[in-house]
């Protein structure tokens, strides 16, 4: 059953810490990571706290509201109120759960954990009905703790300043995949945006942070924000490769995929 396309956020100022600015809610196959190809529900959440060089992602959505495009690959998007109530959210999921074979359902972003109180009520409610993927630039493990139990699998971003620009994240990165890593249930793995300029010295404080060896490492070659292709120096992405395959059981190169889908 449709839901009503507009909801009231009366009272969303006194519950600002329980509600969520998202920029949009639909479904559609995951386009990075050891997951790539796999149908999923996407959650992207306004706003980050970083500033990457090769971001992609507009922080607010061009209305303000929260588009949702429903049926699936219909382009036909409804608009929400933001902030988000938790329940309108949960409802919106499950509205959309049957329309397709989802894995899971991704919260994305932005930085999905800048609102980890949200996300604390949220996950538990859907949990029974599909499993909760957290994309995160994985640097507020404080903001992880109240979420990790409800979380299946996390797909965490260590920062290399070669590629963001910004200055390095790594300690926050090792507290952050410290706590991940502490509970087992939940799945963790590692996405590395890297570029020509990438050193070995990065290569060296990933290896020091992710202690677990057996723990996928995803190289993501960086996508060009002009015209959506990657360039890069095969002989780069061969040094890259080899070092951390020597040193990690699984690490794969993959580009993003759902920009060649042209699709959401
Ligand atoms: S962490 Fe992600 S959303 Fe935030 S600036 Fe970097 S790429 Fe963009």
């Amino acid at each position: 059953m449709m839901l009503p396309l507009l909801h009231t956020s009366e009272n969303s100022a006194s519950l600002a810490t329980k509600t969520a600015p998202l920029q949009e809610i639909f479904s559609s196959v995951q386009g990075e990571g050891i997951y790539v190809g796999k149908r999923q529900i996407f959650v992207r959440f306004a706003h980050c706290h970083l500033k990457c060089a090769y971001c992609d992602t507009p922080m607010t959505s061009p209305s303000g509201q929260c588009h949702v495009e429903l049926p699936p690959g219909s382009g036909q998007i409804h608009y929400y109120p933001n902030p988000m109530q938790p329940e309108t959210l949960v409802e919106l999921i499950q509205e959309l759960l049957p329309t397709a074979r989802h894995h899971s359902v991704s919260f994305t972003g932005g930085e999905p954990l800048l609102y980890h109180q949200f996300l604390s009520t949220v996950f538990p409610l859907i949990q029974s009905q599909s499993k909760t993927y957290l994309e995160t630039s994985g640097t507020q493990a404080s903001f992880l703790e109240s979420v990790l139990p409800w979380t299946d699998i996390i797909a965490m971003d260590i920062k290399l300043p070669s590629a963001t620009g910004e200055a390095p994240q790594f300690e926050n990165h090792a507290a952050f995949y410290k706590l991940a890593h502490s509970h087992p249930p939940t799945e963790c793995f590692i996405k590395l945006v890297f570029n020509e300029n990438t050193t070995i010295q990065e290569l060296a404080a990933v290896e020091e942070i992710v202690f677990d060896r057996k723990t996928p490492i995803i190289l993501q070659p960086e996508t060009s924000l002009k015209d959506r292709k990657v360039y890069l120096n095969p002989a780069k992405l061969f040094e890259v490769e080899n070092y951390l395959a020597a040193r990690f059981e699984d690490v794969r190169v993959i580009p993003q995929t759902h920009k060649m889908l042209n699709v959401l």
